[in-house]
């Protein structure tokens, strides 16, 4: 990590930063402060590399040295339940299967907190996450009503306020939807829920692993989403301080 901005991270937020196997690893609490954290990365043209629980992907290697983790462990939140809207907000580091242990008491269920998935809410989003329901593959974004998330340049995006201008109109769910944190720090993740009384009825779904290769592919490729995520990337991350890959 960069010397410099290492000690304005220690001063500005002492309890912020910690080591993770020796990887620089900061624990952003809100938006805001990932957004300060990017602005001042720029400054110093310090890379970041984007992490859930970082369960099975670490920054590790040669590769990664200089590098920091910013990880979202700390924004694990119930942000809100709204049973009559049937929607419930969290925190991008809330794990995803424990959803419905606080939902079930509301009379709610949430498909994909049916599984020990062991990933966090923003991570599950960032690596595709998807089941089969024995006949169809769903994905993770079919459920997602909204997103808050912070771009490298410090901008934050959210509903209602600040919307990609090189794409507006383009449903933000897609573009963080297998993102693999190539394009910015989901913070907050708002799902549609389903009444209780509907479990019996519904499908089963089996999760399936995230494919990676296909990502890596589609990241180079011609489809309206590779544009509209190089657009997103070039516009909003110029120094390149996030992975690409
Ligand atoms: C059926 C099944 C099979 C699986 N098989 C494998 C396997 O073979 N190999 C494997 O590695 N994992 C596998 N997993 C686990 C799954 O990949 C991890 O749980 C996943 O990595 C998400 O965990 P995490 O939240 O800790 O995210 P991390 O592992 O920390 O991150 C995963 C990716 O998401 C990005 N990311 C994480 N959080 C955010 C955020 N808030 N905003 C933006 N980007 C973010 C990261 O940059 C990284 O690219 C499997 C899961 C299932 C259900």
């Amino acid at each position: 990590m960069i010397a410099e901005f290492e000690n304005e991270i220690r001063e500005a937020y002492p309890e912020g930063i910690t080591w993770q196997k020796t990887i620089p690893t900061f624990h952003p609490e809100s938006a805001e402060e990932a957004a300060d954290i990017f602005r001042r990365s720029g400054k110093y043209g310090q890379k970041i590399f984007i992490s859930g629980f970082g369960n099975n992907i670490d920054p590790v290697g040669d590769r990664f040295a200089d590098w920091m983790v910013i990880k979202s462990d700390r924004l694990n939140d119930i942000k809100n339940i709204v049973p009559p809207d049937f929607y419930i907000t969290v925190g991008a580091g809330y794990p995803l299967k424990e959803i419905n242990q606080v939902i079930d008491e509301k009379n709610l269920w949430f498909p994909f907190s049916r599984s020990n998935y062991p990933g966090s809410c923003g991570g599950a989003l960032a690596v595709g996450l998807a089941g089969n329901d024995g006949d169809h593959t769903v994905p993770l974004s079919r459920y997602l009503l909204s997103v808050t998330a912070v771009l490298p340049d410090g901008s934050i995006v959210s509903p209602g306020a600040k919307t990609f201008k090189s794409v507006s109109g383009y449903d933000i769910s897609r573009i963080f939807f297998n993102s693999w944190g190539t394009v910015g720090l989901v913070t907050e993740l708002t799902f549609r829920v389903l009444p209780l009384s509907k479990l019996d009825q519904s499908p089963h779904l089996a999760l399936l692993g995230p494919d990676k290769k296909a990502f890596e592919e589609d990241i180079e490729g011609d489809s309206t989403l590779s544009e509209v995520c190089r657009r997103i990337r070039n516009e909003y991350d110029p120094g390149h301080l996030l992975q690409t890959a």
